[in-house]
């Protein structure tokens, strides 16, 4: 029987690996993207240069069989490695078990690895510099311009929407009159700019690799994820408003100097040139959007950024979007008759945890700049490692849910991790926990308050490791 010929608007990392998965599938995929081809055209400087993978991505990315080209690509990093203001750095791993990491990747890198991938496939058809416009909604069709202005229109039997956060597909579904599309947009009162450590004598590293580097102070924070080159990209996340110290008013060259003098001494002689980069570089928002549906017609359908953009900290927008393919494909796998009914299941298993991981991230934002150097998280951290080190059946801690346990939904990961979090943190402050009472006691003084919390609300479900 002849397959659908699918039109995928977006080829950025969920459109890539979307269309790879389709073509693997055998369906004929058209591929549009607005960008000049990214492996002839490096990207902006300034976009978010590497991301952090996590199990969730990697096994999407396994499941089209690029497990061991994209871990060439990767790498781990099993801590966070915390600069606080006048003392050593300290460092704080990601979890109690063995071999758990995230791993820094380079976007570009990726995305060019899965864009080979697709060309490789016949029944994928790639084009770059198309803009979409706008979407016939009814009928699968996109309209785009070309560099020349030219206007040209593409139609497939279903059209997915992959065109990232300021979506033109979902700006389409927005606009079209009885779909009653329910859209919101929660800007960050904090944008970002990427910086850079640039690498050592003979491409060596000038920091540690092998962690994920935090200056968590308070209102702002500086991270910094390494690079395969020996480079870190470091990103400097700070309010808008703020004075003297946002977005808006730090502009002075001295100025600058002297706020990373104040908050972020030890980076200055790993920058020499911080101030010309600051200056270049573009400042990026930050911003969380949810919608519904997801789709209209039976005809059109949004994944990835477009249908659920997240804050970045629990390096967790990337990873959702490979989930999203993931779960799409299985939903192909069902046995629906339609699209419509595919599109429903999908967004019907999809919604709840994508908004699950949006309010995380909003989250952890509050976390990593104002809570990890902080004694009370750091007495919880070191509880929860040692109960992941020495009791690794029973306990897993709210990040490991999110970041190493692909199996478990980000719905269930959120309600369980935060009954734990909650549950430990009462019982510090209770004085509870001594560190003279054995550690399976105190696990298990954990695990009752969590049962505590988790019966207060009925709808939850305990999720078992
Ligand atoms: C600072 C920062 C740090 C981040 N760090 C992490 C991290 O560590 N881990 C993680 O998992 N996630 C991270 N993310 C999130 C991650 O970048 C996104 O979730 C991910 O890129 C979403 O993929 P996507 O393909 O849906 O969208 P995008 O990557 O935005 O891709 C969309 C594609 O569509 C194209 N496009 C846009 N408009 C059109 C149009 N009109 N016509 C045709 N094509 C179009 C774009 O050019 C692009 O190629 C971070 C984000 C930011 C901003």
């Amino acid at each position: 029987m002849k397959k659908d010929h699918i039109l995928i608007v977006g080829a950025g990392l969920c459109g890539s690996l979307l269309a790879l998965r389709l073509g693997q599938r055998g369906y004929s995929v058209t591929l549009v993207e607005k960008r000049p081809d990214l492996r002839l055209h490096p990207l902006d400087a300034g976009r978010s240069i590497n991301l952090a993978l996590s199990e969730r991505g990697l096994k999407a990315l396994n499941h089209v069989g690029l497990n061991d080209k994209v871990r060439a690509l990767c790498i781990p990093m099993s801590g966070r490695m915390i600069h606080q203001n006048q003392t050593a750095p300290f460092f704080s791993p990601y979890s109690g078990r063995p071999d758990t990491a995230i791993n820094s990747i380079s976007r570009p890198g990726l995305n060019a690895l899965l864009l080979n991938e697709v060309e490789a496939l016949p029944n994928i058809t790639l084009k770059f510099n198309l803009s979409c416009l706008s979407v016939a909604l009814e009928n699968g069709s996109a309209t785009f311009i070309d560099n020349q202005q030219q206007e040209i229109t593409l139609t497939g039997d279903i059209l997915i929407g992959t065109d990232g956060a300021g979506s033109k597909v979902r700006q389409s579904m927005f606009a079209a009159p009885g779909l009653r599309f329910s859209f919101s947009q929660q800007w960050l009162s904090h944008g970002y700019k990427e910086l850079e450590i640039p690498a050592g004598p003979n491409g060596s590293y000038l920091m540690n690799p092998e962690a994920l580097h935090i200056w968590p102070r308070g209102k702002d924070m500086l991270i910094a994820l390494p690079n395969l080159n020996g480079s870190f990209t470091v990103t400097l996340f700070m309010s808008y408003a703020d004075q003297p110290y946002g977005f808006d008013h730090l502009t002075q060259p001295e100025a600058i100097a002297d706020y990373f003098k104040t908050q972020y001494p030890d980076t200055l002689a790993l920058m020499p040139d911080l101030v010309a980069q600051y200056q270049k570089n573009p400042t990026g928002g930050l911003g969380t959007i949810r919608c519904s549906p997801w789709h209209c017609h039976g005809k059109t359908l949004i994944m990835g950024d477009a249908a659920h953009a997240i804050v970045p900290f629990y390096g967790q927008g990337m990873n959702a979007s490979f989930e999203d393919v993931l779960v799409f494909d299985q939903v192909l796998d069902q046995d629906h008759t339609n699209w419509p009914e595919r599109f429903a299941a999908f967004e019907q298993a999809r919604k709840l945890n994508t908004d699950a991981i949006a309010d995380l991230a909003l989250d952890n934002f509050h976390e990593m700049k104002e809570h990890t150097a902080d004694p009370l998280f750091q007495q919880k951290r070191q509880l929860e490692v040692a109960f992941e080190t020495e009791l690794p059946q029973h306990y897993a801690s709210k990040y490991s849910l999110v970041t190493f346990h692909a199996d478990i939904p980000y719905h269930q990961a959120m309600q369980l991790g935060r009954a734990q979090d909650k549950a430990i943190l009462s019982l510090l402050e209770e004085q509870q926990l001594p560190a003279d009472l054995p550690l399976e006691e105190r696990y298990q003084r954990v695990e009752k308050r969590t049962q505590q919390l988790l019966a207060q609300k009925p709808t939850l479900k305990h999720t078992s490791l």
